[in-house]
């Protein structure tokens, strides 16, 4: 019986542990907003959402972090850019999947992995990276330039149709939309 109770106490333990963790990282993750608020969980789901956060978001930051050296890959050392990159949850009400803050040193692509199936998180990093690239956040064509460069070496489609198409690039490489981003965050999904 002492046993079971110690148990559920380390379990506990453990649990404010993580969910500690959660809320220093998404602290952290404020600095790197474009505006205030960006970052955000609504208050009814953190509950289930900060300790899944503090237990694996070093795991998902890990393969963020694979496909950004990926796009790397895509460019001579001397060419490829210093940028660094996290998982965050963005308010739904910003509309976005992901954003390169090119105003900090060195830039940083912040990813909500919640909005877009993990088999096409790459294309949503090599979005970003293009944005990291050219230091801005336009699609012109310098920023087209460097994201069709990324789409052949990393073997995506290259639509010249969806590009003239006026600054469609915003949304290209095209990515599958997830029907609940929350869910990756409450733990709910296959990750
Ligand atoms: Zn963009």
């Amino acid at each position: 019986m002492f046993a079971q109770v110690e148990v559920r106490l380390i379990s506990r333990q453990h649990q404010e542990f993580v969910t500690d963790q959660a809320a220093v990282y998404l602290q952290r993750l404020q600095q790197f907003e474009l505006e205030p608020r960006m970052i955000n969980l609504l208050m009814s789901e953190r509950r289930r959402a900060y300790p899944w956060i503090g237990a694996n978001i070093d795991r998902v930051n890990q393969a963020l972090y694979e496909h950004l050296v990926t796009c790397q890959e895509c460019f001579f050392p001397a060419n490829r850019c210093a940028v660094s990159i996290l998982a965050a949850p963005i308010g739904p009400e910003w509309g976005i999947d992901g954003f390169c803050n090119v105003r900090v040193d060195p830039s940083m692509i912040l990813v909500d992995v919640g909005r877009i199936v993990p088999t096409d998180w790459l294309k949503l990093v090599a979005h970003e990276y293009a944005h990291a690239m050219i230091g801005s956040a336009g699609h012109a064509s310098e920023y087209a330039a460097i994201l069709k460069h990324l789409c052949l070496g990393l073997g995506f489609t290259w639509d010249e149709q969806w590009r003239s198409e006026n600054n469609r690039l915003q949304t290209y490489p095209p990515c599958i939309s997830t029907l609940d981003p929350i869910a990756f965050w409450r733990g709910d999904s296959d990750f």
